[in-house]
């Protein structure tokens, strides 16, 4: 019998052990719960009206229709029994292994204030992106209709929490959608007079860039009239503001970039984790006791020789990913020894509104506009296909020269339409409350700033 491979979680991290596994002699069984691999990083894009679902994710099978050696599973992975060699699914079934590689990535997390995830919205998903684009453009259209100027103020104010990548991206493309794009929609509104609201409880934006960079990032977020708070952590989050520092705000769109917490793997094998919920594996890869079992992404922690950890980014992941399938391969060959991962960082990059962004490639630091052609290369080049990369550019081109974003559809808000025709946001907060799948990773334990 072939040795039979394990796969959970088809992200960057799986994704790459596949990959790296093609014309092995083994027979790879591939298991997400859901259908598609999806693109992170652009998912803010998503979120903004900017690109369309199906340009930044793709489904599984799709990705693997020519590996015969590959079967894929639809199901949820409720837990591992490394005494029998088992992945437990949802529903009971068992799916068993030679070699498990673990790659269930991990989630947004609310410094142990999970109650207020109905009202701050993470970003993690496609269905998390399409929910926070429904609650943006479902706030615009109440503004329209509203004549109480409180209130109006309130359904226009934008707050960001966290200025991570994902927090300056995400509050640089609002302003530019409520400036730029959806002015001429509307006739009772000027939507450039929208506050967006980016707060950090940090000393500065970009915390993890060199300072001239973030100080670059800093200047170029307030010339697009955005609002930065910075060193003010949020103490509540409500279906009506939010609350930092001294300052309550009113507001009926809160967007969280701060925290993430990981996926449980480390507690379905009782295995020893960071505050993070990380799994602690060891130096290559492997679960601490299980040589079997691999653990890859940002579900795992790792530190490299210099001490320092791997960072929680796509290419660690896919790193991580190739240096797996190397190793299970290596071992099929007899050489059974540990072979250490070793991370090697090759930029960190940050885009600010649609002519801006970052670069720090250690060696040499960009920013401005050069910056954010490289910055839009370097996101096309790692999209999948060539359907994704043209359509993805068009857009983009479309954005730059016409400011328009195509994607400005409002979904999954039929059954909230009240009465006068229009959806009531803080009733969205509880509807996708309500909606939401039960966060079947949600650990205890706190997390980490992104
Ligand atoms: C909004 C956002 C923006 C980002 N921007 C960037 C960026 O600009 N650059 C960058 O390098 N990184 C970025 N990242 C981080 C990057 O996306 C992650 O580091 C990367 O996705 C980690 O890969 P992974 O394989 O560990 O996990 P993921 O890519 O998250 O994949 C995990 C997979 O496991 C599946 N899964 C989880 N639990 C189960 C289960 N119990 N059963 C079955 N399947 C399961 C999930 O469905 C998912 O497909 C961003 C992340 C986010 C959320």
């Amino acid at each position: 019998m072939q040795h039979r491979v394990v796969v959970v979680g088809a992200g960057f991290g799986g994704l790459e052990v596949v990959k790296g596994l093609a014309g092995a002699a083994v027979s790879v069984t591939f298991i997400d719960r859901r259908n598609h691999h999806l693109f992170q990083p652009l998912l803010y894009q998503v979120a903004t009206a900017s690109l369309a679902t199906s340009e930044i994710a793709w489904p599984i099978r799709s990705l693997v229709w020519n590996r015969p050696d590959v079967t894929t599973i639809l199901a949820s992975v409720t837990g591992v029994d490394a005494e029998r060699r088992h992945v437990l699914l949802e529903g009971g079934e068992t799916v068993p292994y030679d070699s498990l590689v673990l790659a269930t990535g991990a989630r947004h997390a609310y410094f142990g204030h999970d109650e207020w995830e109905p009202f701050a919205l993470g970003l993690k998903t496609l269905e998390d992106a399409t929910t926070i684009r429904r609650r943006i453009l479902v706030a615009f259209e109440r503004a329209e209709r509203e004549t109480d100027t409180e209130k109006q103020a309130a359904l226009l104010t934008f707050v960001i929490v966290g200025a991570g990548p994902t927090g300056v991206e995400m509050a640089g493309t609002i302003a530019e959608l409520a400036r730029d794009t959806l002015p001429r929609d509307f006739r009772n509104i000027d939507t450039g007079k929208a506050r967006v609201v980016l707060i950090e409880a940090g000393p500065r934006v970009l915390g993890g860039f060199p300072d001239d960079l973030s100080e670059y990032a800093l200047r170029s977020l307030r010339k697009l009239g955005i609002e930065v708070e910075l060193g003010r952590a949020v103490s509540d989050c409500n279906a009506d503001s939010v609350t930092y520092g001294d300052t309550r705000l009113a507001t009926k769109t809160i967007i969280w970039a701060a925290g993430v917490r990981a996926s449980p793997a480390a507690e379905w094998l009782g295995a020893p984790a960071d505050r993070a919920g990380r799994l602690q594996v060891m130096p290559d890869l492997t679960v601490p006791g299980h040589a079997e079992i691999f653990a890859v992404g940002d579900m795992v922690t790792v530190n490299g020789p210099d001490g320092r950890p791997a960072p929680g980014i796509a290419p660690a992941a896919k790193q991580q990913g190739q240096h797996v399938a190397s190793s299970i391969k290596a071992r099929l060959r007899g050489d059974a020894g540990p072979r250490p991962f070793h991370y090697r960082h090759q930029g960190s990059l940050a885009q600010i509104g649609k002519r801006r962004a970052v670069i720090d490639f250690g060696w040499i630091k960009l920013k401005g506009a050069l910056a954010w052609w490289l910055w839009g290369i370097a996101h096309i080049y790692f999209l999948i296909g060539s359907r994704a990369r043209l359509s993805v550019a068009i857009n983009w081109l479309w954005i730059h020269a016409r400011n328009q974003r195509g994607a400005r559809l409002i979904t999954q808000g039929e059954a909230q339409i009240d009465a006068s025709g229009v959806a009531a946001v803080d009733e969205l907060a509880t509807a996708d409350a309500l909606r939401r799948p039960p966060a079947a990773d949600a650990m205890h334990a706190p997390p980490t700033p992104q």
